[in-house]
């Protein structure tokens, strides 16, 4: 896997200060998408041990609340593995740093439905995310007030939620649902 950026200061995507990972590559080419360079499998960086060493480092301090994962698009099946690697380091070190993650698949029609590649990753990739961000960027639908989100056909999920009911849960936080600014 490649990788395109890696942000130590978000404050964009995802509640609190958050470190950023956009990883190369993605198959949806939504119309309008903000970062098309990063279409391409091989764009940017090779990801490497030494980058999960850096964002390891980077999640240190307790300011940072967590990990997004962006894109490309972090569902690509030859992008699970990489990341699965990541995120079982981030949890067994910093179990209360949250994970969020963006993907253009939608989660209960394509992930969940295990086409995405290996479906024991997937599994795993899941039991570590706790918002997922789902659909793709509909240029028709943009809405520049919503919170975390660039169109309104995109949820909010709370991932271990929607697992243990079978059905999705959108994610709340203390502002009402993710839906409407600040
Ligand atoms: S899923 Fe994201 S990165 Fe991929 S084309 Fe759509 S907006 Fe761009």
């Amino acid at each position: 896997m490649n990788y395109a950026n890696i942000k130590d200061c978000d404050i964009a995507n995802g509640p609190g200060v958050r470190v950023t990972l956009f990883v190369s590559g993605c198959t949806h080419h939504c119309k309008g998408c903000f970062n098309r360079e990063a279409w391409d499998f091989g764009y940017g960086e090779p990801f490497t041990r030494d980058t999960i060493d850096r964002i390891l480092e980077m999640l240190k301090p307790s300011y940072v609340k967590g990990l997004t994962l962006l894109g490309g698009e972090p569902f690509e099946p030859q992008n699970q593995g990489p990341i699965v690697e990541l995120l079982r380091q981030i949890k067994a070190i910093y179990p209360q740093k949250s994970i969020w993650a963006f993907s253009g698949y939608l989660f209960d029609r394509d992930i969940l439905s295990g086409k995405l590649g290996d479906w024991e990753i997937t599994k795993e990739y899941l039991s570590y995310l706790d918002v997922l961000v789902d659909g793709p960027f509909v240029e028709a639908k943009k809405d520049l007030m919503l919170r975390f989100r660039g169109s309104s056909n995109q949820r909010l999920i709370n991932v271990p939620e929607s697992l243990a009911a079978g059905k999705v849960v959108e994610w709340e936080d203390w502002q009402g649902n993710g839906r409407g600014m600040k």
